[in-house]
């Protein structure tokens, strides 16, 4: 299957891009949970969190890493944020190139979770 996000840092398809360097990219999700929600993804292709090997954890901690920053620099890390990556099927990840999920402006309920499970993005 193609990689969506792959696409997305290649610019074949657009995206607001709020944040790129060297590792890792960062846009809007294009179906906002939450008054922010963006997405930090590696540029390296990793398809879930079970295939995270032992050379991407410096990698996997600058998306977390680059959470933060962003969250200083947009204003909502004092407010506080959550962060969520989802994994396969049953956590109901739809696109299968790991990243993090960021949500923030508002308070934000817990569980975090809906019953039913999203459908699989069409690539
Ligand atoms: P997940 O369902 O956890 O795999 O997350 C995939 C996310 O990608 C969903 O929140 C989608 O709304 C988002 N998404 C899908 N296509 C795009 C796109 N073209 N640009 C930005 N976000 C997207």
């Amino acid at each position: 299957m193609e990689d969506l996000f792959l696409k997305i840092i290649a610019r074949e398809i657009p995206a607001d891009i709020i944040y790129e360097d060297e590792y890792v990219i960062a846009f809007n999700d294009i179906s906002p949970q939450a008054p922010v929600h963006f997405l930090v993804v590696p540029k390296k292709k990793i398809r879930t969190l079970n295939d995270i090997a032992d050379e991407d954890q410096a990698l996997v901690g600058r998306m977390i890493q680059t959470a933060g920053k962003l969250g200083k620099k947009m204003g909502f890390a004092e407010d506080g944020y959550r962060t969520v990556f989802n994994c396969n099927e049953y956590g109901g990840q739809t696109v299968f190139h790991i990243h993090l999920h960021v949500l923030a402006g508002k308070p934000l309920g817990w569980p975090p979770y809906q019953e039913t499970l999203k459908q699989p993005v069409e690539q």
